[in-house]
Order: structure tokens, then sequence, then C-alpha cells
């Protein structure tokens, strides 16, 4: 079975995927709503189906959070609806389509989804440079650039709640994943410590709305990426190796070890060549991953 879709605020419900505790949310305000990265898997998107029918609400956007292929299958489901994604998704989402399509494909076939046609990639609707506001009965959201995971990524934040919908940032599961730029990451977290988070919900893993795991969580991620930064910064500069990097971060502290070994080495491989080191960027670190 499905997770149930949760009330979570007086305007958000959110819906947990059984794959990489992914969360799809619906903003509801005055009959109307919007979508974010609605998913994973089929009975995952029906059961959001009906609680849209069950609400009878009138869905007015339907919101992509980023180009990876875990949060771009909700379009589908909802046919008219408008979807709203940041200015580079589609560039970003061509970028890695062959790998997308694939992994998409894997798990369909999975899931005994029979199609005529590839899985058709969804595209934006509306798009925005920076930031954009977007009414939602009598809610208005307002979606922010957030790139540093991916560059197309976007936040949703209802300032009259405090409610920021932080995408594939400050999980309680996973460290940062740097898989598109270090400096654009930490630039992208000394934002958000300045604004006014009551409620996180985080792309994979728990929300949250106790200030002091907010806080814990967006601390812990700026220190980890600021030690990446410093130790990758002076392997770099003393002409260390990759090898060198590695090692130089084999002592860097972040939640759940085990299950983000192979995370924290990908950050160092990417962060090592986006800050000068002697390699490829398109041959290491996340490069091979997505
Ligand atoms: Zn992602």
């Amino acid at each position: 079975m499905p997770h149930p879709v949760t009330r979570l605020t007086s305007a958000l419900w959110v819906a947990q995927s059984r794959l990489y505790a992914m969360n799809s949310g619906l903003w509801v305000s005055a009959g109307t709503a919007c979508l974010i990265d609605p998913g994973i898997r089929r009975d995952e998107m029906d059961r959001l189906v009906q609680a849209v029918a069950a609400q009878g609400l009138q869905v007015a956007a339907l919101v992509l959070t980023h180009s990876h292929w875990d949060h771009i299958l909700g379009p589908e489901p909802f046919p008219g609806v408008p979807v709203v994604a940041q200015a580079g998704y589609a560039a970003a989402l061509h970028a890695a389509a062959p790998r997308t399509r694939r992994v998409i494909a894997h798990l369909e076939a999975e899931q005994g989804v029979q199609r005529d046609h590839p899985f058709p990639l969804p595209q934006p609707d509306q798009t925005f440079t920076q930031t954009m506001d977007l009414p939602v009965g009598d809610l208005r959201l307002r979606l922010t650039h957030a790139p540093g995971h991916a560059a197309d990524q976007l936040t949703v934040y209802d300032p009259a709640s405090g409610t920021l919908w932080a995408a594939d940032m400050l999980s309680d599961l996973e460290i940062p994943f740097v898989s598109h730029s270090l400096a654009a990451y930490r630039a992208t977290l000394a934002t958000l410590a300045d604004w006014d988070i009551q409620t996180l919900v985080p792309g994979h893993g728990a929300p949250t709305s106790d200030p002091a795991a907010i806080a814990a969580r967006l601390g812990e991620d700026r220190a980890y990426l600021d030690e990446l930064a410093e130790r990758i910064g002076r392997v770099v500069a003393a002409g260390g190796s990759p090898a060198a990097a590695v090692a130089a971060c084999a002592e860097i502290h972040f939640r759940h070890p085990a299950a983000n070994a192979a995370p924290h080495r990908c950050n160092v491989e990417s962060a090592y060549a986006e800050l000068g080191g002697a390699a490829d960027p398109a041959q290491v670190g996340w490069s091979q991953e997505v």
C-alpha cells in the first residue's frame, strides 16, 4: 500500500514515497491546489489523484523542483495542469535524458507498466529565472532558484506560515548531494539561513517543525560544505591529486556515515574538479552518477 497523504500544516499535505523517502506535496487553499513533485510509484501517484478528487480541488499548477528522474514522473497523471519549473530545467533535463529514460524505463518495467512509447519527459509550461510568486487560493507561494544540488533546483516557500519546501536539501537522511556546484550550494544555504523557517520539508526524509532540528540541519549542512571547500581548496592549492583530496576529507563528520559514504566521495571528487584540481569534471564524481 502506498503511504497516506497526510496533513502537515493547515495548507500543506505531504505523501512520502517508499522509494528514497521522497516527498510529494499538495498545497491547498480555497478549493485550489498546487502539486509539488508528485511521485514516485504509480500507486503513490494514484493516491494523490484520489486526494485531489476527494477534496474536489482545482489544481492550478504542478511544480517540479528539479529535473532529476525521481522528481519528474508526476505530470502524466495530471493532464492539462500547467507545469512550472526553473528556467534551467529544460537544458538540465536534456543533458541527463539518456540516463533519466533508462532509470524510468527500469522502474516502470518493474511495476508492470505497459507503454506504446517511451515515458514522455515533461516540459514546463511556465518558467522563471530567479523568483516568482505563485498564487494558490489565498496563498502566495514564492518559488526561488536554489542551485547547487541541481542547476535548475527551486524551493517553494509560503511566507505566511514560514513553510519551506526545500527540494533536495536539508534532509535528515542524506548529506548535501553536491551534484551541480559546491559554490552555488553554499550560497543557496547562506540565503536560506536568513529566512524565517517554521516548518521544513526536505525532498527526501522527515519534515520537521522543531526549531532546533531546522537549525541543526542548516548548521550541519553548511559546516559540511565549508569543510569540503576548505580541505579540498588546500589540496588543490598544493597541487595534490584527487586521491589526496579524498584522503583530506576522510575525517569530515556527516550524518549516517555508512549510507552516505558514496555520495560523500562523489562530492569530494566533483568539488576537487570545480575548485581547479587536475580532473575533468565530466569524468569524476557525480558526473558518473547523474
Ligand atoms: Zn535530486
